[in-house]
């Protein structure tokens, strides 16, 4: 099986993302981007968190000649092509087209780091959506605000403080998981958590992954992450399995932060009864999605949220018939030591022991290639672009410093939804009610165990 390099990966996601053809996107992503840096240590950081999401991306180049300039701060531009310019503020990014270095007054006090990386991601974004200027991204505002206040959070919000215990769990070591322990780095969070992912690291992460590299392929993803991420601050207990099973071993768990690809694992999650959970996904390229419930409560539940779609079945429907294995087997989303076996006798190209373990999606994505996954159903299993998933992470660790330090939870907004290739703004938070025909909380034996395992702390 050839695997699928990070151009490819990227490559499909740009051809989704713009409507345009795989050739072109070929093209635009050989795109050379420069970053220059004005003084402060704020835009210093910015410049890195930059750097760091668009090299997963685009070609970022020093000396060399740039097709795209970023100028983040108050520096003149060196190079002769299209320029993008930020300003840095205490509690706003702002980007907009041409050097904008007349609006910069300095950075009196320092933004948070959070908020320059959420601005980073979506700096990122505005950089390829200017770069390959297609009629999808017409109507994008210039001037680009990314504030604090539109995302619900003023300056002090951003130092509180977080400590993990070891009855919470992160489900889900892939791109979204990557940027939330990202983000995570520059608060003040403390303690132990636990990760768990069955798969382990493949070419087709490596364009969203920002813990992940060359080195790391075939490794669990939990134990990389394990390794790298929060190093000093946290510490990461890997479970190189399902949550099913850490569930089994931990006899409960309080809270999951879910980051997982699928519908399905997500409602699975919920069936492991977990008081509070804190959700983050996105929709191909077009959407974020981040939640949080605690039960008990008369609001949506997590299985409310990503209920059984058609289109769902149709998806999975889609994947067997093209592995040519049963639905059945498509919907335990691992492909397990049986299914393997029956997928190697199949195509002589895979060898069972190396697609043990990894989730169908991702067998689907490595074994299409370009143009053929487009229509239809299919769509869904296009791997994001890198700023996608790490805004998607972001905007999870904002959603827990909320959540840890919400005086209430009677009605309080619950689920926030927004375009990453537009600006965020305050109409995105909702408050979603529960679906009376929910698979988990519209039964009442679901709510009777939920009520059994956790009636020691619930009220
Ligand atoms: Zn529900």
């Amino acid at each position: 099986m050839a695997a699928q390099s990070v151009e490819e990966v990227n490559c499909l996601a740009l051809v989704a993302a713009a409507g345009i053809e795989d050739e072109q996107a070929a093209e635009k992503l050989r795109m050379r981007v420069a970053i220059t840096v004005g003084p402060g240590s704020a835009c210093e950081a910015m410049a890195i968190y930059t750097r760091q999401l668009l090299e997963r991306t685009l070609q970022v180049v020093d000396n060399s000649p740039a097709d795209v300039e970023v100028v983040i701060g108050n520096r003149t531009p060196v190079h002769t092509g299209l320029v993008i310019g930020v300003v840095v503020n205490h509690d706003s990014v702002t980007f907009a087209s041409g050097h904008a270095a007349s609006l910069d007054s300095g950075v009196q006090v320092e933004p948070p780091k959070l908020l320059l990386k959420i601005a980073a991601c979506y700096l990122a974004g505005h950089v390829i959506a200017k770069s390959i200027a297609s009629d999808r991204f017409e109507g994008i505002p210039s001037p680009f605000v990314v504030s604090a206040k539109t995302l619900g959070f003023d300056q002090t919000d951003f130092s509180r403080k977080v400590v993990f215990d070891s009855t919470s769990v992160l489900v889900g070591a892939g791109g979204v998981a990557n940027g939330f322990l990202w983000a995570l780095e520059d608060l003040d969070v403390s303690g132990r958590l636990y990760v768990c992912d069955p798969k382990s690291v493949s070419d087709s992460n490596l364009n969203r992954c920002l813990y992940f590299s060359q080195e790391d392929l075939n490794a669990p993803k939990v134990e990389v992450l394990a390794k790298k991420a929060l190093q000093g601050k946290v510490e990461l207990i890997p479970h190189h399995g399902e949550f099913r099973t850490l569930v089994k071993q931990q006899g409960r768990v309080r809270r999951a932060y879910t980051t997982v690809d699928s519908r399905r694992i997500r409602r699975s999650v919920r069936g492991e009864l977990p008081l509070e959970i804190l959700d983050a996904s996105t929709t191909d390229i077009s959407e974020v999605v981040v939640f949080s419930e605690r039960q008990p409560t008369t609001m949506a539940c997590l299985s409310c949220i990503y209920a059984h779609i058609p289109a769902e079945t149709q998806r999975e429907q889609h994947i067997a018939d093209a592995l040519g294995v049963n639905l059945g087997d498509v919907q335990q989303s691992i492909i397990n030591h049986e299914i393997a076996e029956k997928l190697a006798r199949k195509h002589p190209t895979l060898v069972a022991a190396q697609i043990r373990g990894t989730a169908f999606d991702s067998l689907f994505r490595q074994m299409c290639g370009a143009g053929t996954l487009l229509n239809g159903p299919a769509k869904q299993a296009l791997a994001p672009l890198g700023f996608i998933s790490n805004l998607a992470g972001c905007l999870l660790a904002l959603e827990l410093l909320r959540f840890e330090y919400a005086d209430t939870w009677i009605d309080v907004p619950n689920y926030m939804a927004l375009d990453p290739w537009r600006p965020p703004h305050r109409r995105a938070r909702l408050s979603k009610a529960a679906k009376s025909d929910c698979e988990f909380c519209s039964k009442p034996e679901s709510r009777d165990v939920l009520n059994t395992v956790w009636r020691d702390v619930l009220p």
